[in-house]
This record gives structure tokens, C-alpha cells and sequence, in this order.
């Protein structure tokens, strides 16, 4: 793969940046007050995937510190570029199996755990991410499929709900491993919120298991509000502060 590009960012685009991440925050705000909640009850995770290292340089400037990929040959290159800058690495992508350990060595968190095959290899990246100095167990959420049409489930990533106690033990169980709640990507169609209802009800499920198992990762550039009604603690956004991606990957 070529070298990342890591000539900084121009003032254009710093601009940009820095005027598209204030309009998420105050929607953020916003939404929190809607819901009676506090806006530090909200982690915003800006989605970095497919923009360049000048982009999370800005993005640290700004005060950002979680940031999030979905291809890890990416996010590792990226993240080494950015290794001053004390950033914490969601991983949120499709997890192989073959590049399970990889990624649970190299991630800060994990938000896609869907198959409890992936747990073991996680979990053996997380005891050698300790040998390298990092220690403390790998937060993992459980990705949830929330799609009610089967044919659409298929193609996308996340546990069928049935599954996502045993998933949630299978992560308690591993002593690198560290459960931090669950996650997930509304349908496409129809409306979030009963989505995200139905997320919030599993959390509540995940955490008779593992009471410290707080965290629910939903609400991306669409659909935040919705996400922050029903209890997210977690915004991925990627979109509406970056910009367009060349795909949707
Ligand atoms: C890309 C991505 C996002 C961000 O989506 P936007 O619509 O750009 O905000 C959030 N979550 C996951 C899992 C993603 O892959």
C-alpha cells in the first residue's frame, strides 16, 4: 500500500472541520436536552475512515480523542501516523476471522464482535497488546443486527439479538477481554428509533449478565437525535463532519 499522505491539512479545510464538527456537536447538545439527559453522557466518535492523517490531526486540535475505522490495514497505518497523538481507535468494521488477533492488538475497542468464534482470537490479541505494554482488558461491545427483514440482515454484520446474551457471557468469560456493552447500525428503512428501542431493551438484557456493560454505540450522521432518545451513549459520526466518502464502505 502506498504511504499515507500527511502533508497538513490547508486552512480550507481546517475551517471546514472545524465548522461541521460545532454543527454535530450542537446537535448532540441539542438532542441531550430533548432527552433530558447531559451531553456528557454522549462519546461523539468521529468515523475517520477514508480520510487521511491531516484530517485526525485537526480532529485531536478540536479536542476530539475517539475516532473510528472499519478496514484495519488502514486504521493501523493511520493510527501510527497519529501514535503523539494520544487518539483512542474504535475498531467498527467486518471482523475476519484470520484478522481477528491483529485487530485485538492493535484496537483501543472493539465494536463489532458478532460471532463468538472471534472471541478467542480477540482475546489472544489483547493478552499480547498487554505484552507490548498496553495493559488492561479489551473493550469489546457486542454488534447487533437489528434488521427485521432476513434478507437484508444477511448482508450486514452484527448478531442475530437471539445470540447476544451467549455473546455477551462468551466476552465475560475471557479474562483479556473486557464486555463493554453493545452496538449497532440502524436498518435502512423504516424508523430508527423503533431500532433503537429494541437496542436499548438488549442492553438491558447484556447487562443482568455484566452490570458494567454500559455502553450503547448507536446513531451515526443520519440519525443521532433518535439514537440519543433511546439512550445511546455512543454517536459514531462520520459523514456529517468529514464529508462525503468516495463509497460507503
Ligand atoms: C461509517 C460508519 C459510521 C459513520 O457513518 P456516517 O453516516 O458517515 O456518519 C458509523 N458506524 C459504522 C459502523 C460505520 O461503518
Amino acid at each position: 500500500m502506498t504511504a499515507p499522505d500527511v502533508s497538513p491539512a490547508t486552512d480550507g479545510r481546517r475551517a471546514e472541520i472545524t465548522e461541521a464538527l460545532a454543527a454535530v456537536r450542537a446537535r448532540i447538545a441539542d438532542a441531550c436536552a430533548q432527552a433530558d439527559r447531559q451531553p456528557d453522557e454522549v462519546t461523539l466518535i468521529v468515523v475517520t475512515k477514508f480520510f487521511p492523517v491531516p484530517d485526525v490531526r485537526v480532529l485531536a486540535d478540536l479536542g476530539v480523542r475517539d475516532v473510528g475505522e472499519n478496514r484495519y490495514q488502514e486504521a493501523l497505518a493511520k493510527s501510527e501516523e497519529c501514535a503523539d497523538l494520544d487518539m483512542r481507535w474504535h475498531f467498527m468494521g467486518r471482523l475476519q476471522s484470520n484478522k481477528a488477533a491483529a485487530v485485538g492488538r492493535w484496537a483501543d475497542v472493539v465494536q463489532s464482535l458478532d460471532r463468538a468464534k472471534l472471541v478467542t482470537p480477540l482475546g489472544r490479541g489483547a493478552e499480547e497488546r498487554a505484552a507490548d505494554g498496553r495493559p488492561g482488558a479489551l473493550e469489546v461491545l457486542v454488534q447487533v443486527n437489528l434488521d427485521t427483514d432476513p434478507e437484508e440482515a444477511k448482508g450486514r454484520g452484527g448478531a442475530d439479538p437471539s445470540d447476544v446474551r451467549a455473546l455477551a457471557e462468551a466476552v465475560a468469560g475471557n479474562a483479556a477481554l473486557r464486555l463493554g456493552g453493545v452496538m449497532a447500525v440502524a436498518p435502512r428503512e423504516g424508523d430508527p428509533r423503533a431500532a433503537f428501542e429494541r437496542l436499548r431493551e438488549l442492553s438491558e438484557r447484556v447487562r443482568t449478565v455484566v452490570p458494567e456493560a454500559t455502553h450503547v454505540s448507536a446513531g451515526m450522521s443520519g440519525d443521532l437525535e433518535a439514537a440519543i432518545a433511546c439512550g445511546a451513549t455512543h454517536v459514531r459520526v462520520g459523514g456529517a463532519i468529514l464529508g462525503n466518502r468516495p463509497t460507503n464502505g
